[in-house]
């Protein structure tokens, strides 16, 4: 079964990768639009036109803005998808399945996880939007991070595909990266849920618009680059400069010594650094990727590879032959 669905799934993933990084081939065979939805927009399938009113209400909760919730949903759809591993099912255990909702459903379980943390007001408001549209916890997510992706000036339009089935069960913890992991391990358990170092190098274009919270708690919303109101290469830039200070407490901080904080330049505003960051932009593995997109220049090559990066990250442990591609109700 988890074999059909790899192999599906790969084969499916191809087809998106052309797609989103703007190839000339021709993308997967999907019907053109041909469903009028109630509010006169053309769409594939029906299965699409509550995701217009599901939009309403997150652009309710995101306040039309790049602001917190945003970040917040963003940071979610990744917490989600990567909760998937195959080396875990031939170990014998439940490796989780993906992007299928579990951090909603069994949010009592895995906002318990030490990675999780800050995410509980994000789940919960998308929890209440899911329920009141009837539309499923993984759908929701990954649609969530598509329009708060959107409302941050130069945001790529994200592609989203409906029809992710509940999760069963909660994904087991230990399987989302943390700041404080060396690159051996990050690049292990990201090439385990299927995405390869360069696809987690443009996903960390994120962090373009991302801010600490607990990393060091008493200075909560510092930002990982000095523009974090705008998805640009400001990110990856900033974090090659050499590191000189902490913007609060510092790892030595009580009991923070694995925080995963390592100094970051001196800037206004203040920005956070993030170890995982830092030792990623200077990995062999991983180098060449981040200084490509350190440069104003490749705005467009960073957001077509991020949104390239995003459509495989939302498919993880996903069976696409059941999705539909509602992508036209993305902003
Ligand atoms: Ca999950
Ligand atoms: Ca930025």
């Amino acid at each position: 079964m988890k074999s059909h669905t790899l192999s599906t799934l790969a084969l499916s993933l191809v087809s998106l990768f052309s797609l989103a990084s703007g190839s000339a081939s021709a993308p997967p065979a999907s019907p053109r639009p041909s469903v009028t939805c109630p509010n006169g927009e053309l769409v594939e399938s029906d299965r699409c036109c509550v995701w217009y009113d599901v939009l309403s209400d997150l652009q309710d909760l995101f306040d039309n803005s790049c602001g917190e919730d945003a970040h917040d949903a963003l940071r979610l759809s990744f917490h989600d998808a990567i909760g998937y591993s195959p080396w875990l099912e031939t170990q014998g255990q439940f490796g989780g399945d993906g992007a299928d909702g579990s951090m909603i459903k069994f949010a009592s379980t895995e906002l318990e996880y030490h990675s999780n943390q800050g995410l509980a007001s994000i789940v919960y408001e998308e929890m209440r939007i899911a329920d009141n549209r009837s539309v499923s916890y993984g759908d929701m997510i990954q649609f969530a991070a598509a329009v708060s992706v959107r409302n941050c000036p130069g945001g790529p339009r994200l592609s989203f595909f409906a029809g992710r089935p509940n999760a069963t069960q909660a994904a087991p913890d230990g399987l989302v990266p943390e700041p404080f992991h060396d690159v051996d391990t990050i690049l292990a358990r990201v090439l385990d849920a299927g995405l390869m170092p360069t696809e987690l190098v443009a996903l960390l274009a994120s962090h373009s618009i991302g801010v600490q919270e607990h990393v060091d708690p008493s200075i909560e919303n510092t930002p990982f680059d000095t523009t974090p109101g705008v998805f640009d290469t400001a990110f990856y830039k900033e974090v090659l400069r050499p590191g000189m200070h902490y913007p609060g407490k510092g790892p030595r901080d009580g009991n923070r010594t694995r925080s995963g904080e390592v100094p970051a330049p001196d800037t206004k505003p203040p920005i956070f650094r993030l170890q995982s960051d830092y030792a990623l932009s200077r990995d062999p593995r991983t180098e060449e990727e981040w200084k490509v997109y350190s440069e104003p220049s490749t705005q467009l090559l960073m957001t077509a590879r991020f949104a390239a990066a995003m459509a495989r990250m939302a498919l993880i442990g996903q069976d696409p032959v059941n999705l539909v591609d509602c992508s036209g109700v993305v902003p």
